[in-house]
């Protein structure tokens, strides 16, 4: 990694300076952080021929979209009682933490767990803060979670998740929020419209993944149902309006470039905007979604955005205080990771 000269007169080392950076992870997927050796570690635990290393490192790779979902089922499918889900989010925690994350807001896919494991999700979520505490206690990074229902399983699934989440969230403060996530194809946002009012009467904030495989209209229409963030948010590049009313909203971005590539839901990293939304004043973040899986994590995607867009290091700072702004915290944690962010010198 090249040298660069960050003022005039002094030289750093620029993946050291952005891991040390403190940074906020907003878009990230709690089965989506599995690494080849906790999967390892899992096959061991339930497969009566446990995986060799390198059948576990083959299960990441894959072609096209429908390749990545294969990897993350066969991933996913190793996931089977309470304990693996307090060893993954353990795991994530610890993987955070040698990034240089210091909060990070992550997806819980309760429909996995309805539907794939046909089960409650009770004991799975008591596992997960289970991980989440001695995560935090043993290195310090902060978790809040976001429950996510899946667009095409419809508006009564939805609503059924989300009421969930919401009798959760009395036990378990940590959740705070909700999503969906999904084919955006199959299921508009607009159908989503009353259990968003519902959770956001119960005190849950809204997040809507958005505009990752659909056109501008499903971006209108997931802050027309009152998404507080936007997830992907990729073809809003081709709506002038929408770009003006999001840059005049600062509505919060939660882009995800290295998986708009690996999903081929962008073509290249020249097709990306990521820096054409920051140049038109857009409240943009940088977040790594399901990182494994897509051969990356959020301190090479700050990387690979400063050098490939050439976004100075005073701005990945901006960046870096743009996702403490748009999480979920506290006004006065958010103060204070924001002056950590300013005050971090070279
Ligand atoms: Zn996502």
């Amino acid at each position: 990694m090249a040298r660069k000269p960050a003022r005039q007169d002094v030289e750093i080392d620029v993946v050291d300076w952005l891991r040390r950076l403190p940074k906020v992870e907003l878009h990230l997927h709690l089965e989506g952080t599995i690494q080849p050796e906790t999967l390892l570690e899992l096959s061991r635990r339930h497969d009566a021929e446990p995986l060799t290393p390198e059948a576990a490192k083959k299960l990441y790779v894959y072609e096209n979209f429908l390749g990545f979902m294969d990897s993350f089922k066969a991933v996913s499918a190793r996931l089977k009682g309470p304990d693996d889900y307090e060893l993954i989010t353990y795991n994530m925690i610890r993987d955070l933490a040698a990034q240089g994350v210091v909060h990070a807001e992550v997806y819980i896919s309760f429909g996995i767990i309805y539907y794939w494991k046909n089960a409650e999700v009770e004991p799975y979520t008591e596992a997960i803060e289970r991980g989440r505490v001695r995560g935090e206690k043993d290195f310090g990074t902060t978790v809040y979670w976001l429950i996510d229902a899946v667009r095409h399983f419809g508006a009564e699934e939805a609503a059924k998740v989300f009421r969930k989440a919401a009798e959760l969230r009395a036990v378990y403060p940590s959740i705070v929020g909700i999503g969906i996530g999904g084919d955006e194809a199959r299921g508009g946002a607009d159908l989503f419209r009353e259990s968003y009012a519902e959770a956001k009467a119960a005190g849950l904030r809204l997040t809507a993944h958005a505009g990752e495989t659909m056109g501008p209209e499903s971006i209108w229409a997931a802050i027309n149902i009152g998404a507080e963030r936007v997830g992907h948010a990729l073809s809003a590049q081709h709506d002038v309006e929408l770009l003006e009313v999001l840059a005049q909203k600062q509505v919060p971005l939660e882009l995800n470039v290295t998986s708009n590539i690996r999903t081929g839901c962008c073509k290249s990293l020249d097709d990306h905007p990521v820096k054409q939304y920051f140049e038109s004043g857009l409240m943009i973040t940088i977040n790594s979604d399901d990182p494994p899986m897509f051969g990356s994590n959020l301190l090479e995607e700050y990387v690979l955005v400063q050098e490939r867009f050439e976004f100075s290091l005073e701005q990945m700072r901006e960046l870096a205080a743009n996702s403490v702004e748009a999480s979920f915290l506290p006004p006065e944690r958010k103060l204070e990771l924001l002056r950590r962010v300013e005050q971090y010198g070279w």
